[in-house]
């Protein structure tokens, strides 16, 4: 396994908070939430960054969506409504390099980001 701490959250050799899981995908709470709901969602195999996407990846990307709205409805987010966001680089602040999307809820937010 690549030395990577979400590849080891994916796998349960690092304790999360688990939210939702399938053959291909974990999704656990975030450890520092910067919202009521932050959730973070990856693909189990390992991918650094939205970068690592190609089309054999199209269908997981679909079913990352598909899980991010499952959570948020089971939060009773559809309403109010949610974020769903991934950060590429350093620009855009990513700091951990395995591919993961945020759903963030629960309260309004700023848009742009900071
Ligand atoms: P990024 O800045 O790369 O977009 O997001 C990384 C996210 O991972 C941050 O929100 C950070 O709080 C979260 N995070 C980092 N290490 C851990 C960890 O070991 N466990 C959990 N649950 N979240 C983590
Ligand atoms: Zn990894």
């Amino acid at each position: 396994m690549v030395d990577c701490i979400f590849c080891k959250v994916a796998a349960g050799l690092i304790p999360s908070q688990k939210v939702a899981e399938t053959e291909e995908l974990f999704a656990f709470e975030d450890i520092n939430p910067q919202a009521p709901t932050h959730v973070l969602i990856v693909p189990k195999k390992h991918m650094s960054s939205s970068l690592d996407i190609t089309a054999h990846e199209a269908e997981l990307m679909g079913k990352i969506i598909m899980m991010a709205n499952d959570i948020a409805i089971d939060r009773g987010l559809e309403k109010s409504g949610f974020r769903i966001l991934t950060n590429t680089g350093s620009h855009a602040g990513q700091s951990v390099f395995h591919l993961h999307f945020h759903l963030l809820g629960g309260r309004r937010m700023e848009w742009p980001p900071g």
